[in-house]
């Protein structure tokens, strides 16, 4: 059995265990993704050394694979291709966070480059109760009728309503940890949900489980009790 402190110093010095999938961190080194998810993986980036190193490679392939392309590539139909792009909405991709020299005192919860988002530390956060024991607040990023970003803070030892997704769902846990049907998450780690999944998180009981969340589509619940409560979640 894990003491809490060793539980507390292996969080806070072993690198993340749950990874962004190669497709997620080639389309975020391609710019490929929307702001909201772009943020989420951006953010297990600054955590990540390994995911970090992965994505300088694939930069560098890609960068490679663009200079290896001769103009005679370019056939008929590029340039309609290229004007139907500028059709779709655009973001700026977020860069790929810059290894900072740590500043003097506590490292803070939130790294860059949510913290900007956040405009602070997790102390500038004007949290909500959402149901008991979890409190949310939305963070602005990107389109809001494509994509949902919020923190949630979730009191250590409970467990979240069982619910399954819509669409696809990633949580970033940056302070504890929780458990699910899919493992054991940490700071750092990622957690990829889709509508396969159907499960039931509960916040490790050594302390508030604070995440980034990021959904691209509404939550549905799938408890009996549950059901009814949908549309006061917003989840
Ligand atoms: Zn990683």
């Amino acid at each position: 059995m894990m003491e809490p402190l060793d539980h507390f110093l292996q969080a806070a010095t072993m690198a993340p265990s749950h990874h962004p999938t190669e497709d997620l961190l080639l389309a975020y080194a391609a710019g490929g993704l929307d702001e909201a998810m772009s943020l989420v993986v951006a953010t297990h980036l600054a955590l990540c050394p390994r995911c970090r190193a992965e994505v300088t490679r694939l930069e560098a392939v890609g960068g490679a694979l663009i200079d290896d392309l001769a103009p005679a590539a370019l056939g008929a139909g590029t340039l309609e291709a290229v004007l139907a792009r500028l059709d779709e909405p655009s973001h700026d991709p977020i860069p790929l966070p810059v290894a900072r020299r740590r500043p003097a005192g506590p490292a803070p919860v939130l790294p860059e480059p949510l913290r900007s988002y956040v405009g602070g530390d997790i102390d500038r956060i004007g949290w909500s109760r959402t149901i008991p024991g979890l409190e949310e607040a939305d963070i602005v990023c990107g389109d809001r009728r494509r994509s949902r970003v919020r923190m949630m803070r979730i009191r250590g030892g409970m467990g979240m309503p069982r619910h399954t997704h819509h669409g696809n769902e990633l949580t970033l846990v940056l302070a504890g940890g929780f458990a699910d049907e899919t493992g054991h998450f940490l700071r750092g780690d990622l957690a990829v949900t889709d509508p396969s999944i159907d499960h039931r998180p509960v916040a490790d009981d050594d302390g508030d489980c604070i995440c980034l969340a990021v959904t691209d589509a509404p939550l549905r619940l799938t408890g009996r009790f549950l059901r009814l409560l949908n549309p006061f979640l917003r989840l």
